[in-house]
């Protein structure tokens, strides 16, 4: 473990976030080794995904002598193949003969087919207060936990080629979820005490500095709401930038925040995103860990499984048996969502089953805390719970971990047996017509 006088010590230490974006990634040092060809490609895929990473992904996280295929890599340069050939020849096209304004035309129209708003998100989940107001910058859909998005959290220290958030990044108003109205949000909290848990999320939260951050939890916890018991923050932070809890010079009063979240007897769960075993290898992230823990936050673990990054049980059973070991509490495996790049990030339902029972299978009970594959889709998050067989048919057995209609919780339904299936509307339901909960 890397002490603290060791780390301000450490000239990496010292070094301030440098981002790089599709204006000026050509000039990141270590570009060149890679040629020109693939630049390009970084070139039209980064104009349809959003594109950010900063020196400390380039520094300490991706091993330059693995290119292209190094997994750290693919999680943050736009790769060719997240975009349909028939797509990467039109944004090729387009750049290669289009002014600025018909290659944004284009860019929007491939983003218009790549469902930018997946599981009812703009359907069905806004929220509004009992005068009519709607809140655009939130989403309430499971009854316990409503979702904030901060308004000056839309962006992240790098961004995720995998991201299901991606449309909050390429600046299309209409695809955005914001709002800075945190008095909206205490009111909505006051009319509905069912809510227990708040998600700070965006982007990432943890890229505002603690005078914004503050701002919003100290209203919060000015409020004294009596049905508030957890205040979550989703953020890959820990991952892309862990100086912001050590060495960053608002990290004390982060820290102190969080520390004041804490004393008023509110439990503050640190969602943290890590891909790879890798973003937490880092001797600063294992310090970043144990700092936030020091505040009485407590950090739970969380991932999609990945195609090309971290398709492999060994990459998970050793991330949960360090997490466990960092104190750290391993929560959910995700299935890549249907949107965006899914057809080059995901991974068959069944091949990501078999990953997480091998995973599973290999971690002490303190990491059996975690729960997975699990698909955040528009009835709720459906868990792929086994594969069963009946009269020597197999079927795939499914439950609802979380259901927009409570009373769907824990209930188990059946699927045909899909090996290519990526998502639950791949699935045919099995001895009917429809699943239980698509019926009127
Ligand atoms: S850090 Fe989170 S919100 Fe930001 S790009 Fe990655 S997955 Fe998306």
């Amino acid at each position: 473990m890397l002490t603290e006088k060791k780390i301000t010590n450490d000239k990496i230490a010292q070094y301030k976030i440098q981002t790089y974006t599709l204006d000026n990634f050509r000039k990141i040092p270590q570009i060149e080794s890679m040629g020109e060809e693939k630049q390009f490609e970084i070139e039209v895929v980064g104009n349809v995904f959003p594109f950010k990473t900063n020196n400390y992904v380039i520094e300490q996280l991706i091993d330059w002598n693995n290119i292209p295929h190094d997994p750290l890599f693919i999680l943050n340069f736009p790769q060719k193949n997240m975009l349909s050939p028939t797509n990467y020849q039109k944004m090729k096209f387009a750049l290669d003969h289009y002014d600025k304004k018909e290659i944004v035309a284009t860019a929007n129209e491939i983003r218009m087919q790549l469902n930018p708003h997946p599981a009812g998100q703009l359907e069905f989940n806004i929220p509004k207060l009992q005068n009519g107001t709607k809140l655009l910058g939130m989403q309430h859909k499971y009854k316990e936990t409503c979702l904030f998005f901060p308004s000056q959290s839309q962006t992240c220290h790098a961004y995720c080629t995998f991201c299901f958030r991606w449309p909050q990044f390429v600046g299309i108003d209409e695809l955005k979820f914001a709002t800075n109205e945190s008095n909206q949000l205490i009111q909505y909290l006051q009319e509905h005490d069912e809510i227990t848990d708040i998600l700070f999320t965006g982007g990432d939260p943890m890229i505002m500095n603690s005078r914004i951050l503050s701002a919003y939890i100290d209203t919060i916890l000015d409020a004294d709401l009596p049905n508030l018991k957890s205040i979550r923050i989703g953020s890959k932070s820990l991952s892309y930038w862990p100086y912001k809890f050590i060495t960053d010079r608002d990290s004390e009063d982060v820290l102190e925040l969080f520390r004041r979240v804490t004393n008023n007897d509110i439990n503050l769960a640190f969602m943290a995103h890590f891909n790879h075993l890798t973003e937490l290898s880092p001797p600063y992230v294992k310090l970043a860990i144990k700092k936030i823990h020091d505040t009485g936050a407590q950090i739970r673990t969380q991932s999609p499984v990945l195609s090309k990054i971290n398709d492999n049980s060994e990459i998970w059973s050793k991330m949960w048996n360090l997490q466990v070991q960092l104190g750290c509490i391993p929560y959910y495996m995700f299935v890549v969502r249907d949107t965006g790049a899914q057809q080059y990030f995901g991974i068959p339902l069944v091949k990501a089953y078999d990953i997480f029972v091998n995973a599973y299978k290999q971690v002490s009970g303190l990491a059996r805390t975690v729960r997975g594959p699990s698909m955040s889709a528009t009835p709720g998050k459906i868990l792929i719970d086994g594969i069963v067989s009946i009269n020597k048919k197999k079927f795939l057995s499914l439950r609802f971990l979380q259901g927009r209609n409570p009373d769907w919780v824990q209930k188990p339904f059946y699927a045909e047996y899909d090996e290519k299936a990526m998502w639950i509307s791949d699935l045919k339901p099995a001895f009917s017509n429809k699943f239980f909960f698509e019926e009127k």
